[in-house]
């Protein structure tokens, strides 16, 4: 576990969330200040700091978020009109917690990918 990691205590279980989709290796949560009609994080269990660090140090399981997070759009109905997957990355990425985690946005359009 990270140390004092917030996403590692929610796998843990000591901290409640709204589980959507639980695999052995990843976990589908809703986040908890939604910034669109569905929004739903999704992590692998293990500790990883960012997607960079887990796509280069586990690519299978980078892949098992995806799938996941695949797994999650359809069920939560996204797939028809369409939906915005993200990884914040570092401060420039605006990351907050540093476990890493998609962002599955969805459910009405979410506009320009930036706001400038
Ligand atoms: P980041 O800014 O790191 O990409 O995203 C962190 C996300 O975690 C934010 O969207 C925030 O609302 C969410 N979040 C922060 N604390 C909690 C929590 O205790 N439970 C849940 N479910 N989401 C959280
Ligand atoms: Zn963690």
């Amino acid at each position: 576990m990270g140390v004092d990691c917030l996403f590692c205590r929610i796998v843990a279980g000591e901290i409640p969330a709204t589980i959507v989709r639980e695999t052995p290796t990843t976990l589908a949560f809703r986040d908890i200040d939604p910034k669109a009609p569905t929004h739903i994080l999704v992590i692998p269990k293990e500790h990883y700091v960012d997607v960079a660090t887990l796509a280069q140090g586990t690519p299978e399981l980078a892949g098992e978020v995806l799938q996941t997070a695949a797994l999650v759009a359809e069920e939560e109905g996204l797939t028809v009109d369409g939906f915005r997957l993200m990884f914040n990355t570092g401060p420039y990425g605006g990351q907050e917690v540093f476990h890493v985690h998609a962002h599955l946005l969805g459910g009405a359009p979410l506009g320009p990918m930036l706001c400038r």
